[in-house]
């Protein structure tokens, strides 16, 4: 579908308002202005960044704030950089993070639910889509994760 960037970032955030509310998390989203719309699959891309935004809430302390950007280039490329301030990923569990039940030290996830799936599903959705999935994280300053996508160049688009 052509998606409206913002409001499809506006939405993810609004599905998370209770979240959010309850850790006082604030979140900033921000649609770079060369393009507005894209050709994407909304429920996949949709799933992608519920995982992603969910990870940004489940490893930020209260008080916190998430940042998240859209930028599309002139050459058919859509990134989108969803970065929190939480307690982020040490540099030697970076390589490994995108792993199938893969969780940075057990007794910190420990009690804090989930299976270590979400960040290899949201991976195998972006590259089934042709995308690809980066981190970078500092460990007690924060992580973001950057999601590129090919995106159907301005001009071009049919049906
Ligand atoms: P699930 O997503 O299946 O509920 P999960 O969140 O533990 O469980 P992933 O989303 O795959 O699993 O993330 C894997 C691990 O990477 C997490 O357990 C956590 O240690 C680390 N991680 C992921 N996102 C962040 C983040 N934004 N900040 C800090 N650590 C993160
Ligand atoms: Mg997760």
């Amino acid at each position: 579908q052509n998606v409206d960037l913002l409001e499809m970032l506006e939405e993810v955030v609004d599905r998370f308002s209770f979240q959010l509310r309850q850790k006082a998390i604030t979140v900033s989203v921000k649609v770079e202005e060369t393009r507005k719309t894209a050709m994407l699959d909304r429920d996949g891309i949709d799933q992608v960044l519920d995982n992603l935004v969910s990870n940004a809430i489940k490893y930020t302390l209260d008080g916190g704030s998430i940042d998240i950007t859209a930028t599309t280039n002139g050459d058919g490329q859509l990134a989108i950089a969803i970065k929190d301030t939480g307690i982020g990923i040490p540099k030697k569990d970076l390589p490994r993070i995108f792993e199938r039940f893969y969780r940075v030290d057990k007794a910190r996830s420990r009690n804090m639910g989930g299976t270590g799936l979400g960040l290899s599903i949201a991976r195998e959705i972006v590259r089934a889509h042709g995308g690809s999935m980066t981190i970078d994280s500092e460990s007690n300053v924060g992580t973001v994760v950057t999601v590129q996508l090919p995106i159907v160049p301005e001009g071009s688009e049919s049906a």
